[in-house]
């Protein structure tokens, strides 16, 4: 099974890419991993990525695709892998499908991880973090009445990426970029929408339905 997982800020990306992976025994294999993996195996790859982000800049394209392509080569891929992160536009998606095609592969299925925009503010602009510990709590979710962490006693503060007109602005970024991505997927006929509001695990469950009628 090779699948791309996509959603925006707050879906619970990060935590489905994991589950999903597990239940198919495919390697879960995201750009952050891989750029950590490369960065701090000192690969040349890694050095040439590095000079870009401690200057603050992007990474360049070609950069993140050659990082992917050997990350794609290595064994334990072979049979499949849930790819996160990558692509991020419709130009990195068809170069991933002529990569694939010459390997004699192809992707299998997209599943996009849809939730409303003000799901996503409520998840992430409830967030208040840990001043001390760095743990985080969530004013609804965890019953936040006061300011103080549970864990520790140390104030708890709003981090600046959490803060709605951040969350909001994240959003338009991420429709922007990823609505062209969502429909060529469209097209291609292997884009299939999963609902990511309620629990983590009946979300998985309603992946993993999603997904059955896609596999071999
Ligand atoms: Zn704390």
């Amino acid at each position: 099974m090779r699948l791309v997982l996509v959603g925006p800020p707050g879906a619970g990306k990060g935590t489905q890419a994991q589950y999903i992976a597990s239940n198919l025994s495919i390697p879960k294999i995201s750009t952050g991993d891989i750029f950590r993996a490369n960065v701090s195996g000192g690969t040349d790859l890694g050095r040439l990525a590095k000079t870009y982000m401690d200057r603050g800049d992007l990474v360049p394209d070609e950069v993140t695709i050659a990082m992917v392509r050997d990350r794609l080569s290595e064994d334990d891929a072979q049979d499949g892998f849930l790819l996160d992160g990558f692509p991020r536009n419709v130009a990195q998606a068809e170069i991933l499908r002529d990569m694939l095609k010459d390997w004699g592969q192809a992707l299998d299925l997209v599943l996009e991880l849809v939730v409303d925009d003000d799901e996503v503010v409520r998840r992430l602009a409830g967030r208040r973090t840990c001043s001390q510990c760095g743990r985080i709590w969530h004013v609804e979710f965890d019953d936040k009445k006061d300011d103080k962490c549970d864990a520790c006693g140390g104030p708890l503060f709003q981090r600046d990426d959490d803060k709605e007109q951040t969350v909001r602005h994240r959003l338009e970024v991420y429709q922007e970029q990823t609505a062209p991505l969502v429909s060529y997927y469209a097209d291609e006929g292997i884009l299939v929408g999963v609902d990511a509001t309620g629990p983590v695990e009946e979300v998985t469950q309603r992946a993993m339905e999603a997904i059955r009628p896609f596999m071999g």
